[in-house]
């Protein structure tokens, strides 16, 4: 259990499901070249990438505690839920999500609002949970914060083909007919201390959560980010992008604004370093560990 960042009186705690080698990089990343891939080896193996070359990914929510609210950022990947396209992921049934909320000092009924970066399969698993065959909100306390156009892109993608998109069907809509969702817009300010940034590219409506006051903050970047060498190489897109030319305007935006900054970096993909700080780094930008 990684230890909590702490931001005045907030704490941000990880909540880890899963680390596992996902995906080869080049098919990862369709328009990475064997040259950048042999260029950047040396530091991106181990931890980034296998010795097969497969991108490591870590899947983890993060739980964000204030004095007045305990707040988790994404949801993972959740059980029991029919996934055949992801074998890692499919009919899971793993106690290592709850787990690892305890191990932050929380249960499901503990969780105020559950905040959607964005809606893929990976970020809203853990947003229902079965009980006697329907799907029910995990967190039954929550509100559930989502972006209105990533809401009503996706809500049609499965009004016209649900097999494509079985996440939406048991882990998003179940929450808009249980009337926990509040939709909002993606530069959405929950209050002076949680701020949401557009962030868009990898979805259509993306948003970052910015927490804390100027000089004392952090980042929670969901999926504007998978892998460091997306701060080298801010335009690599990859294959899931809805955008990938905007996502990188995203990520070169959103890197200048808080590079060499003190703002911390909670990127929920990088599998170590998912802690960190950005910096300029030849024509990108590089993530080092924090102390904490
Ligand atoms: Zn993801």
């Amino acid at each position: 259990m990684s230890k909590p960042l702490a931001l005045d009186r907030i704490t941000i705690h990880p909540v880890i499901e899963q680390q596992l080698p996902f995906m080869d990089m080049m098919k990862f990343f369709p328009s990475l070249s064997r040259e950048q891939l042999d260029e950047n080896r040396s530091w991106l193996q181990p931890e980034f990438v296998d010795r097969d070359d497969r991108l490591v990914i870590c899947v983890q929510s993060f739980l964000i505690k204030t004095p007045h609210h305990k707040i988790l950022i994404d949801t993972c990947v959740g059980n029991h839920k029919t996934r055949p396209a992801r074998p890692a992921w499919h009919m899971m049934n793993s106690d290592r999500f709850e787990k690892s909320l305890t191990a932050a000092g929380v249960s499901v009924n503990d969780i105020d609002f559950v905040m959607c970066t964005h809606l893929h399969t990976d970020h809203v698993g853990w947003n229902t949970r079965l009980e006697n065959g329907r799907w029910v909100p995990t967190f039954p306390r929550a509100t559930y914060i989502m972006a209105d156009r990533e809401l009503a892109h996706w809500t049609q993608r499965e009004k016209d083909n649900p097999q494509s998109v079985p996440w939406i069907t048991d882990s998003v809509l179940p929450i808009i007919a249980a009337k926990r969702a509040k939709v909002v817009r993606s530069d959405f300010s929950f209050d002076d201390n949680i701020r949401f940034i557009p962030t868009p590219g990898h979805t259509i409506d993306h948003y970052s959560v910015l927490v804390g006051r100027t000089g004392k903050d952090a980042l929670i970047t969901g999926d504007m980010i998978h892998s460091p060498i997306q701060g080298k190489y801010p335009e690599l897109g990859m294959l899931a992008d809805y955008d990938s030319a905007q996502a990188g305007r995203t990520r070169r935006q959103v890197f200048d604004r808080f590079c060499d900054e003190p703002t911390i970096i909670c990127a929920a993909h990088f599998p170590s370093l998912s802690t960190c700080r950005v910096h300029r780094w030849q024509a990108g930008y590089k993530f080092t560990a924090i102390e904490k």
